[in-house]
C-alpha cells in the first residue's frame, strides 16, 4: 500500500477558483467540500469521461465515488488519474453480502481503478434486516472488509442505505467511518433524524442524490439547501465540465437562503409529493414478489445511465413488475400515499420502450 499524500490545506486554489477542504468525519481524509458521483460518466466515451474527471480534479475536487456496479465508471476513473493516484481519494462500493463476493469485487475494483488501495470502501444499499444479517454473518461481507482493511487494501469502511431506520441502525453500530444517504430538500428527513447521530459519532456524511436523483433541476436552490448543513459531503453526478463549473461557482459565493428560495423548494415538494418515491422501502415486502423500490426508480436510472443502458441494468426488478395484482398493500404502507401500482405500470411501459430501442 502506498502512503497517500495528506491534503491538509484549508482550500484548493485553482487559478481564481477556490474550493474549501474539510475533514470527512474523524477519518484523516481531507476532502473537497463537493465530491464527484461517477454514475453519469458511464454515458460518456472514455476520452470524454477522462476529460471531465480531470477537469473536476483541476478545479479542486479530490473525492471520487464510484461502484463496482456502475459499468465502466471505475475503469474511466482509473484511466483519468493514472499517475495522480496519491492526489485523489477514491471511494467504491459493493452490493455483495458474503465474504467471497466482497473479495472478488474489491480485487476487480482495485484493478479497474489501477490502484492497490481504496480510501473508502462501502457496503452498498443495506436496506433490510436480511441484508444486515447476511453482512454480519460469519464469513460475511463485514468480516472480509475488515480483513482487507487490515491488509491495507481499504483505508476506511463505509456503508450506504436508502432506508432511514436502517441507516440510523447502521450508524449506531459504530462500525463504519462514513454513511452515504440521500439528502436534498425533497428528502429532508435525514437532516433531522440521521445527521445528529452521525455528527455525534463523528462519522463522515456523504450525500447521495443531491438533486433527488434527477427530480430537482435547480442546482442553485439544491445546493443552497445543502450548504445549510456544514461538514456534509455532497457527491453530485457530473457528466460535463459545464456542470462542474456551475456547481463550483455556487460554492464560491456565501450561502444565503431567501424567502424566494424557500418558495421554490415548496413548489417542488408540492409538485413531486404524489409521485416521487423516496426509496424508503416501507412498502416492502410485496406479497407477490414485486421489487417495488428499484422498479419505482426506473425513470431515474434511465435518466442517469441513459435509456440504452438502463434496461439491462434494471432487468431483474423490472421483470418482477408484471407480478403486481394491484392488491394495494404497498399503497397502505407508503407514508407518502403514492399510487404505487400505477407508477409501476407506467415505469414498466417506459422500460419496454427503452428495451425495444436498445435492441434496434
Ligand atoms: S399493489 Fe402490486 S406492488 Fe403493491 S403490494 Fe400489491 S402486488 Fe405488490
Ligand atoms: S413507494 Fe413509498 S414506501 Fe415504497 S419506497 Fe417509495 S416512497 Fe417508500
Amino acid at each position: 500500500m502506498r502512503v497517500p499524500v495528506a491534503q491538509d490545506t484549508s482550500s484548493n486554489m485553482m487559478g481564481d477558483k477556490m474550493i474549501k477542504m474539510m475533514k470527512l468525519g474523524k477519518t484523516d481524509l481531507t476532502v473537497s467540500e463537493v465530491g464527484f458521483g461517477a454514475i453519469p460518466i458511464i454515458r460518456l466515451d472514455r476520452p470524454e469521461a477522462e476529460r471531465v474527471l480531470r477537469h473536476a480534479f483541476e478545479r479542486g475536487i479530490n473525492f471520487f465515488d464510484t461502484a463496482n456496479a456502475y459499468r465502466d465508471s471505475e475503469q474511466k476513473i482509473g484511466g483519468a488519474f493514472a499517475g495522480l493516484r496519491q492526489r485523489v481519494f477514491l471511494a467504491s462500493k459493493t452490493l455483495q453480502r458474503d465474504g467471497a463476493g466482497v473479495r472478488e469485487h474489491l480485487e476487480r475494483s482495485l484493478q479497474m481503478l489501477r490502484t492497490d488501495y481504496l480510501d473508502l470502501y462501502q457496503l452498498h444499499q443495506i436496506a433490510q434486516d436480511r441484508d444486515w444479517d447476511a453482512v454480519m454473518a460469519p464469513g460475511g461481507a463485514l468480516e472480509e472488509a475488515w480483513r482487507a482493511r487490515a491488509g491495507g487494501k481499504i483505508r476506511y469502511l463505509g456503508v450506504t442505505s436508502h432506508s432511514l431506520p436502517m441507516a440510523i441502525k447502521l450508524a449506531r453500530t459504530g462500525l463504519f467511518d462514513t454513511i452515504q444517504f440521500p439528502f436534498n430538500f425533497i428528502e429532508e428527513a435525514a437532516g433531522h433524524e440521521l445527521l445528529p447521530i452521525v455528527r455525534q459519532l463523528e462519522m463522515g456524511f456523504i450525500v447521495m442524490k443531491p438533486f433527488g436523483g434527477g427530480a430537482i433541476d435547480n442546482a442553485a436552490v439544491a445546493f443552497k439547501f445543502l450548504r445549510q448543513h456544514p461538514g456534509i459531503l455532497p457527491i453530485p453526478g457530473f457528466e460535463s465540465t459545464a456542470q462542474i463549473d456551475e456547481v463550483l461557482s455556487l460554492y464560491a459565493a456565501p450561502n444565503q437562503v431567501t424567502e424566494s428560495d424557500r418558495a421554490v423548494m415548496d413548489r417542488y415538494r408540492d409538485e413531486l409529493g404524489k409521485r416521487f418515491c423516496r426509496r424508503c422501502e416501507y412498502c416492502q415486502p410485496c406479497p407477490q414478489g414485486v421489487m417495488i423500490t428499484p422498479a419505482m426508480g426506473y425513470p431515474i436510472v434511465a435518466a442517469r445511465m441513459s435509456a440504452a443502458v438502463a434496461p439491462e441494468f434494471s432487468k431483474v426488478p423490472m421483470a418482477s413488475v408484471p407480478l403486481c395484482n394491484e392488491c394495494g398493500v404497498c399503497i397502505d404502507r407508503c407514508p407518502y400515499e403514492l399510487p404505487v401500482p400505477q407508477i409501476l405500470k407506467a415505469n414498466y411501459e417506459l422500460f419496454l420502450k427503452h428495451a425495444a430501442l436498445a435492441q434496434d
